[in-house]
């Protein structure tokens, strides 16, 4: 704490981000991050933009990459916002779109990002509590708040949400912003993208950093009807109005361009994600299936964070949260085949370790 700190300084609870280890001695499944590189179409175009144009300011509205977004999606360029990740994304839709007299509602287990922009905007926020098998309680984003927020598929369950679900939440919420985060929708789940022309009031947020490989260059976007769209430029350039980098914006549209690397790099992971998930279940955890680049799970016998801490120990490193109703599962990242192996096998001696004892 210092004097020198506002009151809203002194107050917030900043997130904490996943580990980033300085060193590359651990197999790293902690952040969700892709263990495929960049298509070379990437980091081609990063070579090519890495020019004498630095000197000058970036395009602040990244018309060609709403463009190619735009085209991609088949929507129209005022439909399309782009931000610095979509963390960045989320903040300023918190901000554009939520009031502080009014209840912005999303599950209770989610992403820990939403409680802390609430905090920071002094939003009241309240929570809908996941069902048993952690599927979310879509009555309870039928009756009165001042705002949605979902991510789809969840994070760190990794399960799916309905499209009629969220149809059911977009209808009855017509007069208030329905965020949905679809940051690992690539990875098997339904987008409701498609629902846009159709709802005023649905926001899509997604980003580059998991199924295009590209966390490194933090780029993200939110998809919408131009009303939204503005109120987050309004946003915007009330803040920063140059968040995306020359090289940035070029790397991001190379990398949509290349939907076949996207593709071969998407269906690389779900086929590990099976194999692993149907290994873990081999070894006793229970695995909630997944539609993202990860897996929630826990082992009845073990527990969880002592499990974190000895995956730790051995060069291996995933996700706890120590959490209600959570603080036994893990969140572990999809890796490359190879890696998986390895993890798998070291997992497999460390459960049988423990069970032994
Ligand atoms: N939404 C969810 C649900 C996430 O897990 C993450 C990654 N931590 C993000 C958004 C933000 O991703 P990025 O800022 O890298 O686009």
């Amino acid at each position: 704490m210092s004097k020198y700190w506002s009151e809203i300084t002194k107050n917030i609870e900043p997130y904490v981000c996943g580990e980033q280890p300085k060193d590359k001695k651990y197999i790293k499944l902690n952040t969700n991050e892709n263990p495929y590189p960049p298509s070379p179409k990437v980091i081609e175009a990063i070579k090519m933009a890495a020019n004498e144009d630095l000197r000058l300011y970036p395009d602040p509205n990244c018309d060609e990459l709403r463009d190619t977004i735009a085209e991609y999606y088949d929507l129209n360029r005022d439909q399309v916002f782009i931000g610095n990740g979509s963390d960045e994304v989320l903040a300023f839709s918190f901000l554009a779109f939520f009031n502080t007299n009014e209840k912005i509602i999303f599950p209770d287990i989610s992403y820990s990002f939403y409680p802390v922009y609430a905090k920071l905007y002094k939003l009241d926020y309240k929570l809908s509590s996941l069902k048993e098998d952690f599927s979310i309680n879509v009555e309870d984003f039928l009756g009165e708040n001042g705002g949605v927020v979902i991510p789809n598929p969840n994070a760190p369950t990794a399960k799916a949400i309905d499209s009629d679900d969220i149809k059911k939440i977009l209808q009855h919420n017509s007069d208030k912003v329905v965020i949905i985060d679809e940051a690992y929708v690539d990875f098997g789940c339904e987008s409701v993208v498609k629902l846009i022309k159709e709802y005023p009031n649905l926001l899509v947020i997604q980003t580059l950093s998991k199924s295009r490989c590209l966390a490194g260059i933090r780029v993200g976007f939110a998809l919408g009807q131009e009303e939204l769209i503005d109120g987050l430029n309004r946003i915007k350039n009330s803040m920063n109005s140059y968040t995306i980098d020359r090289v940035a914006a070029k790397a991001a549209v190379a990398a949509i361009k290349d939907e076949e690397y996207f593709k071969e790099c998407v269906s690389k992971i779900i086929n590990t994600r099976e194999l692993v998930s149907e290994k873990l279940k081999s070894f006793g955890f229970e695995v909630i299936p997944s539609k993202a680049n990860f897996i929630f799970t826990c082992h009845p016998d073990i527990d969880g964070e002592k499990l974190f801490a000895t995956l730790r120990e051995n060069g291996l490193l995933v996700r706890y949260f120590n959490k209600p109703r959570i603080n036994n599962y893990l969140r572990i990242t999809i890796g490359s085949e190879d890696e998986m192996n390895v993890f798998l096998e070291k997992l497999h001696k460390i459960v049988e370790n423990i069970l032994q004892k």
